[in-house]
Protein backbone atom coordinates (compact mmCIF):
# COMPACT_ATOMS: atom_id res chain seq x y z
CA UNK A 1 0.00 0.00 0.00
CA UNK A 2 1.13 3.33 -0.90
CA UNK A 3 2.08 5.60 1.77
CA UNK A 4 -0.14 8.81 1.50
CA UNK A 5 1.89 11.35 3.61
CA UNK A 6 3.94 13.21 1.33
CA UNK A 7 7.89 13.26 2.96
CA UNK A 8 7.24 16.52 4.33
CA UNK A 9 4.12 15.27 6.55
CA UNK A 10 5.63 12.38 8.03
CA UNK A 11 6.03 12.98 12.11
CA UNK A 12 9.59 12.88 12.61
CA UNK A 13 11.16 10.38 14.61
CA UNK A 14 12.47 12.44 17.21
CA UNK A 15 9.58 14.58 17.72
CA UNK A 16 10.02 16.04 21.34
CA UNK A 17 8.00 13.96 24.14
CA UNK A 18 5.52 15.72 26.64
CA UNK A 19 7.34 16.05 29.88
CA UNK A 20 5.65 13.25 32.39
CA UNK A 21 5.22 13.48 35.70
CA UNK A 22 3.39 11.79 38.35
CA UNK A 23 3.55 8.91 35.96
CA UNK A 24 0.98 10.78 33.71
CA UNK A 25 1.61 12.56 30.67
CA UNK A 26 1.20 16.43 31.20
CA UNK A 27 -1.20 18.66 29.68
CA UNK A 28 -0.04 20.98 26.90
CA UNK A 29 -1.48 24.53 28.43
CA UNK A 30 0.28 27.12 25.97
CA UNK A 31 3.89 28.21 23.80
CA UNK A 32 4.86 31.53 25.77
CA UNK A 33 7.29 33.84 24.96
CA UNK A 34 9.61 35.77 27.97
CA UNK A 35 6.87 38.29 28.15
CA UNK A 36 4.12 35.60 29.35
CA UNK A 37 6.31 33.80 31.50
CA UNK A 38 7.03 36.77 33.36
CA UNK A 39 3.23 37.43 33.92
CA UNK A 40 2.60 34.30 35.83
CA UNK A 41 4.84 35.64 38.29
CA UNK A 42 8.03 34.66 40.11
CA UNK A 43 7.93 31.46 40.60
CA UNK A 44 6.73 30.02 37.22
CA UNK A 45 10.05 32.53 36.08
CA UNK A 46 11.92 29.96 38.97
CA UNK A 47 10.71 27.10 37.54
CA UNK A 48 11.65 27.67 34.05
CA UNK A 49 14.78 28.86 35.03
CA UNK A 50 15.38 25.96 36.89
CA UNK A 51 14.17 23.28 33.59
CA UNK A 52 16.82 25.23 32.13
CA UNK A 53 19.50 24.67 34.59
CA UNK A 54 19.08 21.01 35.33
CA UNK A 55 17.56 19.30 32.21
CA UNK A 56 18.62 20.92 29.53
CA UNK A 57 22.21 21.51 31.55
CA UNK A 58 22.38 25.45 30.38
CA UNK A 59 24.42 27.46 33.13
CA UNK A 60 26.14 30.73 33.75
CA UNK A 61 25.00 33.61 31.63
CA UNK A 62 23.75 30.95 28.50
CA UNK A 63 20.51 30.42 31.19
CA UNK A 64 18.86 34.05 31.31
CA UNK A 65 20.02 34.57 27.81
CA UNK A 66 17.93 31.70 26.94
CA UNK A 67 15.29 32.60 29.13
CA UNK A 68 15.19 36.56 27.66
CA UNK A 69 15.56 35.53 24.01
CA UNK A 70 11.94 33.51 24.44
CA UNK A 71 9.54 34.64 21.93
CA UNK A 72 6.18 32.81 21.67
CA UNK A 73 5.74 33.76 17.72
CA UNK A 74 9.36 32.43 16.99
CA UNK A 75 12.24 30.40 18.21
CA UNK A 76 12.92 29.28 21.10
CA UNK A 77 9.95 29.53 22.96
CA UNK A 78 8.62 28.01 25.63
CA UNK A 79 6.27 25.24 25.57
CA UNK A 80 4.36 24.83 29.22
CA UNK A 81 2.55 21.78 30.48
CA UNK A 82 1.10 21.33 33.44
CA UNK A 83 1.05 18.13 35.67
CA UNK A 84 -3.02 17.08 36.20
CA UNK A 85 -2.71 15.09 39.22
CA UNK A 86 -0.08 17.71 41.68
CA UNK A 87 -0.63 20.91 39.24
CA UNK A 88 3.32 21.25 38.88
CA UNK A 89 4.70 23.52 35.40
CA UNK A 90 6.33 21.89 33.27
CA UNK A 91 8.56 22.97 30.48
CA UNK A 92 10.09 22.03 26.91
CA UNK A 93 11.88 24.39 24.84
CA UNK A 94 11.10 24.44 21.21
CA UNK A 95 14.17 25.93 19.45
CA UNK A 96 12.32 25.34 16.15
ZN1 LIG B 1 2.89 15.65 39.01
Amino acid sequence: MANPLSADEVIPVQAPLTPVCCGEETTFVMREGIEDIRRYGPEMMRALHLHILHEMHISGSAAPRLLGSLDRDSAPAAVVYRCPRCGRHHFRIDQN
